[in-house]
């Protein structure tokens, strides 16, 4: 008998991958967590039925939310993950010698449980010695930081359940207050394609237009998640993804990567006319 994961995109489309078996199962306080074992996307871990990460596309959401703003600031040293419970954003931060300091805080301590015991694909650096694990909720624990990070990554769940909070104006100016001066924020930034995405990556970039001096919207693609089109968000206080990176700099680091490379890191923000309209940018 065959078995199938299906996330439902919309109320019109439906996304399936052949499962050969369930690796893992259980129900924490926050969300149901899956990790199935396929032959197209290998080793899958879901939450409350919706993809979160998979061996076979991983390497371009995790080359994408981190490496950009790293090459913009070299001189990143302190860096906040909020989510990023499967540890991959942790994982392409540990490759930088200059980071001194990787807080990651997840609300749900059974997803990194789950993901360093089935998921080493992106688990395999939770244990470097600059990474502190914090089992808390990133809305509180953001709350009343003073320029105490140079970099913060919002890699969360869709804004719904424990995700939710995470795309208030409350949260982005508490991240703001803990950012240092030349401080950066990379957030998930949803997705122009389906409606109900649309509206959340609006939502998000209408508030951090507000909040930083410069915000800006950059693409990538994501062949698991809804439609393959997704976004990040790139806040700063003053530096520009674009203007401020040093190319030359960053290739002379010699970091391998899959999906990144410092041309792609310009042509990433040259974003479609239509996504152009949905955020009235000009
Ligand atoms: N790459 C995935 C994506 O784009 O959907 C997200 C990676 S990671 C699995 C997302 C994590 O955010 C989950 O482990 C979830 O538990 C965590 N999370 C959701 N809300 C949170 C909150 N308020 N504070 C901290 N972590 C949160």
């Amino acid at each position: 008998m065959e078995m199938w994961y299906t996330e439902v995109h919309t109320d019109e489309v439906k996304w399936s991958i052949k499962v050969n078996k369930t690796i893992y199962t259980d129900q924490s306080v926050f969300q149901k967590i899956d990790i199935f074992e396929t032959n197209e996307f290998g080793k899958v871990m879901t939450l409350d039925g919706l993809m979160m990460v998979n061996e076979k596309d991983e390497f371009i959401y995790h080359d994408m939310i981190v490496h950009v703003s790293m090459a913009t600031n070299p001189n990143i040293k302190r860096v906040l993950v909020i989510g990023g419970g499967d540890g991959g954003t942790v994982r392409e931060l540990t490759r930088y010698e200059t980071i001194e300091k990787i807080d990651m805080v997840e609300i749900d301590e059974l997803v990194v449980k789950a993901s360093i015991k089935y998921l080493d694909y992106t688990a395999n650096k939770l244990s470097d010695e600059r990474v502190n694990l914090f089992y808390e909720d990133g809305i509180e624990f953001v709350k009343g930081l003073k320029n105490e990070y140079d970099l913060i990554i919002v890699d969360s769940t869709d804004p719904i359940g424990p995700g939710e909070g995470l795309f208030t104006t409350e949260f982005y100016t508490n991240c703001f207050n803990a950012l240092s001066g030349d401080g950066i924020l990379v957030n998930q930034k949803e997705s122009p394609y389906y409606a109900h995405n649309a509206r959340e990556m609006k939502r998000s970039h209408d508030k951090l237009k507000e909040i930083f001096p410069l915000h800006m919207t950059y693409q990538y693609h994501m062949p698991s998640y809804p439609s393959g089109h997704w976004l990040f968000g790139f806040s700063s206080k003053g530096l520009n993804p674009i203007e401020d990176l040093n190319k030359d700099a960053w290739n002379a680091l010699g970091l391998k990567t899959k999906y990144y490379n410092t041309d792609l890191h310009v042509g990433a923000f040259m974003i479609p006319n239509y996504v152009k309209e949905l955020l009235n940018e000009k």
